[in-house]
């Protein structure tokens, strides 16, 4: 099936230059132990460490029981200020030494199945896959890894991967995953237009739309491989492991060249930082210092930080949150709480509208600005049907919200919003500023509880 509906962005503030830069090692490192990550993905940690006690970045912070210990490394030197279920802060020494990967190898591939995956878990590198993998016989589990390499979204349109410089690396990166996951057929996805990125010549490669949200696993999955990732019910398709161009590179730094996996490659982007770009920030960086060193001032702001992509991703309740090792993208846009007054009888010089009824449509050098604001808040529905266009997945999601309104949820199952991705376009394109999407993942969680209740009941 082909790509339809999404959207292309143009010319937005705040769009992320084609560079990689590090950040300092901040002062402080927060990881989490219990209630996040890990147990998203079942798994119980032994913590290794107690207060007071010294640490180097790459040693061994958590580590899962079992005959394959997972590790997590420490992020930073420095000192354990405390440990305990609700995470572990680490006082850093700001020194940016690393503790080298111990069995890493120049040529894992070359090492028999047992041994690769155990590297593979030991180093860390486990946490970049998004699923545990607890024996080296589930890997056999994997028929299709998808490597995103697709940017489309509004602050990221600007990519290359001559950022990471090492040409070598994404071919090793590859070469590690097909002796870690032996039956898996690899896939690059990426853009129409930056298809002259991609040569290495050791996976196929497919080219995918140049619309937002095409780098969504779903639509990847879809498009790529023609399997669908996530099915009516709810059950995730485990023969299909998607992931991220940088995470690749950073299997092959941590397993061939033995740099501790203590990084997020981050995109961090949008109107409120200062140089937008790419980042190499250690995992457990409080997004205070994230504030503190790449955030334009509150005066100019505020700011509204979000974890992840600016439609889909989730804001940031307080500073002492931190990056994880699987972030890819901070958004950043202005907080606006103040209505703007008659807005639609202003030529738009600085807004986007996707029924192309502002000036910045035709002056492309006006970069247009994002921020928080409803900008005049909810109208009527004016079934004016952008929210059918754009949905990726051919839904119509404003019949579904007329049902779920009514309070008539069961009706709308058969407008299919179990295949709702999420990837919130509708909300960004109604011109009456509707809550769409929210109504059609309360849709499909009902068509999907109502399923499993049939099936108790059967
Ligand atoms: S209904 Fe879901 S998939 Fe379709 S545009 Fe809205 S959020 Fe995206
Ligand atoms: S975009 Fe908004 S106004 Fe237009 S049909 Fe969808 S919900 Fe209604």
């Amino acid at each position: 099936m082909g790509f339809s509906g999404g959207y292309r962005f143009k010319n937005f503030e705040g769009v992320a230059e084609t560079v990689l830069k590090s950040l300092p090692v901040p002062g402080k490192a927060v990881i989490d132990t219990g209630s996040g990550m890990y147990a998203s993905m079942k798994m119980k940690m032994k913590i290794l460490v107690h207060e007071g006690e010294t640490v180097r970045a790459g040693s061994r912070l958590l580590e899962s029981g079992g005959d394959w210990s997972h590790a997590v490394p420490s992020p930073v030197n420095g000192t354990v200020a405390s440990a305990g279920e609700n995470g572990i802060v680490i006082d850093s020494d700001g020194s940016d030494s690393l503790e080298p990967v111990s069995g890493h190898t120049r040529a894992p591939w070359e090492l028999g199945h047992d041994e690769v995956f155990g590297l593979f878990c030991s180093s860390g590198c486990w946490m970049l896959a998004g699923r545990q993998f607890e024996t080296p016989g589930e890997c056999g589990s994997v028929n299709y890894i998808i490597i995103s390499a697709v940017h489309n979204g509004p602050l990221d349109q600007a990519w290359s991967p001559e950022m990471f410089d090492d040409p070598a690396l994404f071919t090793n990166g590859i070469k590690t995953l097909k002796a870690l996951f032996p039956q898996a057929k690899i896939t690059v996805a990426i853009n129409k237009n930056s298809k002259k990125y991609i040569s290495s010549g050791e996976a196929d490669v497919c080219l995918l739309s140049d619309k937002y949200p095409q780098e969504h696993p779903e639509l990847l999955s879809r498009d790529t491989v023609q399997r669908r990732l996530v099915s009516p019910e709810g059950t995730t398709d485990q023969s299909v492991l998607v992931l991220n161009y940088a995470h690749v590179i950073q299997i092959a730094e941590v397993m061939t060249l033995g740099r501790p996996c203590v990084d997020s490659i981050l995109m961090v982007a949008g109107p409120g930082v200062s140089q937008p770009g790419w980042y190499r920030v250690r995992t457990g960086t409080p997004f205070s210092e994230i504030k503190q060193r790449l955030l334009k001032s509150d005066d100019k702001g505020p700011w509204r930080i979000v974890r992840g992509n600016l439609f889909s991703g989730v804001g940031i309740a307080s500073p002492d949150e931190s990056v994880r090792p699987r972030d890819t993208e901070i958004s950043v846009i202005r907080e606006h709480a103040v209505r703007d007054l008659w807005r639609f009888m202003t030529p738009g010089f600085a807004w986007d509208s996707y029924m192309k009824a502002t000036a910045a449509e035709y002056i492309p050098f006006l970069p247009k600005r994002l921020d928080s604001n409803l900008h005049g808040g909810e109208r009527p529905c004016v079934q004016c049907n952008a929210c059918d266009e754009v949905c990726p997945v051919g839904i119509y999601p404003f019949l579904i919200w007329k049902h779920v309104m009514a309070e008539n949820t069961e009706e709308s199952f058969r407008f299919r919003p179990y295949d709702c991705i999420g990837c919130g376009l509708c909300d960004y394109v109604c011109p009456s500023k509707i809550d769409v999407s929210p109504a059609v993942r309360q849709a499909a969680e009902l068509y999907r509880e109502t399923r499993r209740a049939d099936e108790v009941s059967d």
